[in-house]
């Protein structure tokens, strides 16, 4: 389906939790969520209702997010319903990769393609920091897992913190000479949980430009990244700039949330909930929500958050 300013929607991101095992600073509180009423979040046959109309509707790639959605119990029934809806072409996942050493195997045999893996520090002690609780060593291990999965393709995303990780730009781009991984540096948001980091945490892509002169400009996709290689690279490093340079003009997506929201625009407080609704509804509201899709949201800064209304755990990225 065409949007008012003439995009064509064809990206569903479906949160099927907001619990997570870690606590990130910049994108949930510490002491975690009041946890929701189980009644009030879609159930499984929910969801799976929910990417069927979203297909019928021209909706062709589905990225399973959260919170982490690899702590949600059904999560591969999700994925196997949904790699089997007509019309679906590529379900993907995004997770911190914790639990990928058990998971990546039995995900990739439901139908997943790709898996994004969420990294931003290759220091044990700045990942132990930054999650609240994380262990480096445990995702590392999810990305060996995700490698020897078979995904067609394993990516990696890394939030750009300066005066955290901007020191070790040239370290984690090499990772994509060590693997056959991309590697994208997305620029902090400014959302509700992100507010004890300073301006000067909030650095634009191009500093990555700046540490990395060899990299060289590689033909685009049609995702939101940037692309470029290093010199012998296996991967590509992609830079993602929600706060320098907003990429509205070719926005693709919808979000769901795991409480039944069709959220158009990320920046945006507007909802369209269809907990309870028949398939005939759930189909009238997304066509509302994808209608409603503003042309841009407002400008993000240090000083000027988000307007999401919501956690970022609770949205899905
Ligand atoms: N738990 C999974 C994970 O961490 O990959 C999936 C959900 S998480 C909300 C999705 C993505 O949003 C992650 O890559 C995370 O780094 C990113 N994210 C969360 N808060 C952010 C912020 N304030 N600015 C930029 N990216 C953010
Ligand atoms: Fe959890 Fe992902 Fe948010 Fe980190 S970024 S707290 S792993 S949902």
């Amino acid at each position: 389906m065409v949007d008012a300013y003439g995009r064509k929607i064809t990206y569903l991101r479906l949160s099927v939790t907001e619990l997570c095992n870690l606590r990130c600073r910049y994108c949930m509180p510490g002491d975690g969520l009041c946890k929701k009423r189980h009644e009030d979040m879609l159930t499984r046959e929910e969801m799976l209702s929910a990417v069927k109309a979203a297909a019928e509707l021209g909706i062709t790639k589905l990225r399973i997010t959260g919170g982490e959605p690899l702590v949600k119990g059904d999560v591969l029934a999700i994925c196997r319903g949904a790699a089997q809806t007509e019309g679906i072409e590529e379900v993907c996942i995004t997770t911190n990769g914790t639990l990928l050493p058990e998971l990546a195997k039995p995900l990739r045999e439901a139908g997943v393609s790709r898996v994004n893996i969420s990294l931003d520090t290759l220091n044990a002690e700045k990942y132990a920091y930054i999650t609240r609780r994380g262990s480096l060593d445990q995702a590392l291990r999810g990305i060996d897992a995700a490698l020897n999965a078979g995904f067609d393709r394993v990516k990696i995303n890394t939030v750009l913190i300066g005066g955290f990780n901007d020191g070790e730009i040239p370290a984690l781009a090499e990772l994509t000479r060590k693997y056959p991984v991309d590697l994208r540096f997305i620029e902090l948001m400014p959302m509700v949980d992100s507010r004890e980091f300073g301006p000067e945490a909030f650095i634009p892509c191009s500093v990555v430009r700046e540490k990395l002169p060899e990299l060289a400009a590689e033909p685009q996709d049609n995702g939101v990244a940037r692309l470029y290689r290093l010199p012998g690279a296996q991967g590509r490093i992609g830079l993602i700039s929600p706060v320098s340079s907003h990429f509205c003009g070719t926005c693709n997506r919808i979000r769901l949330t795991a409480d039944g929201k069709i959220k158009p625009c990320l920046h945006s407080a507007q909802e369209f909930p269809i907990k309870g609704l028949d398939y005939r509804g759930v189909l009238e509201q997304m066509r509302a929500a994808i209608l409603a899709k503003p042309a841009c949201h407002g400008e993000l800064s240090a000083r000027r958050h988000s307007c999401a209304g919501r956690s970022m755990n609770q949205i899905g990225g």
